[in-house]
């Protein structure tokens, strides 16, 4: 589960997030790109090459597609509960 208390600054506001890669727990994001190549449309990548939520999912589809990269996401940096 993503630690929703580090979420990336950028996040637009939602439920949907993703992890402050500098959290002090040594987790987050690796810059990995799977999300935002595989939804471009919700995730986008910072100037370090991490990521961050640019739009929240809305419709069936949409929530499904964002759903597919947070369980791709190597490191558990994508949550939806926040
Ligand atoms: S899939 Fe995870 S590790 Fe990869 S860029 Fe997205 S949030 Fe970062």
């Amino acid at each position: 589960m993503a630690n929703i208390n580090v979420k990336h600054k950028q996040n637009v506001a939602g439920s949907w997030y993703c992890t402050d890669p500098d959290d002090d727990d040594g987790e987050g994001c690796i810059a990995c790109s799977v999300c935002y190549m595989g939804a471009p449309e919700f995730f986008a990548e910072d100037d370090n090459g991490n990521a961050y939520v640019k739009k929240q999912p809305r419709t069936p589809d949409e929530i499904s597609l964002c759903q597919e990269q947070l369980e791709a996401c190597p490191v558990n940096s994508i949550g939806s509960n926040g």
